[in-house]
């Protein structure tokens, strides 16, 4: 391990997602592609982008919507676990997630911009999977990956 460099992440008038235990900034909220994802504690988002985090090893794991190929992602500053990336889908419909963060809701805070009015340039970045407009709290998770030890396949 080296210095530590941290990235910072310019107000943008976008949320910013910080590391709950150091306050370290690791994504926009302009950045989140879905809310519907959970892991094994609760809510999780998927983020197109994230700074400030290392990987852990590469692992295989069985997910609600079939094999992928993730690492576990850490905070570079407190070394918190923060959710995972994602290398490989084996299923077509899923490597839409590929190269993508998931990141556990409970390990982060949202620091908004001060009441701003959010940022809405980033709509149509993402294709639209998301059938649900609705239902964002209560922890739908139709599109969800969650890891599951019992493997079937
Ligand atoms: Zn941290």
């Amino acid at each position: 391990m080296g210095r530590l460099l941290l990235v910072s992440l310019p107000a943008t008038g976008a949320v910013i997602y910080r590391c709950k235990h150091c306050d370290t900034p690791l994504a926009y909220g302009t950045d989140i592609i879905s809310k519907m994802f959970r892991c094994k504690n609760g809510k999780a988002y998927l983020f197109g982008k994230m700074v400030n985090v290392n990987v852990g090893e590469k692992d295989d794991r069985m997910m609600t919507t079939g094999m992928h190929t993730v690492c576990d992602i850490f905070c570079v500053a407190c070394g918190s676990i923060l959710g995972w990336k994602y290398l490989a889908a084996v299923e077509k419909a899923q490597r839409y997630k590929e190269g993508k963060f998931i990141l556990d809701r409970g390990v982060v805070v949202a620091a908004s911009p001060g009441g701003g009015a959010g940022a809405g340039a980033a709509h149509g970045m993402w294709p639209d999977h998301q059938q649900q407009t609705s239902g964002d709290d209560d922890g739908d998770d139709q599109d969800s990956d969650e890891e599951s030890s019992d493997h079937q396949d």
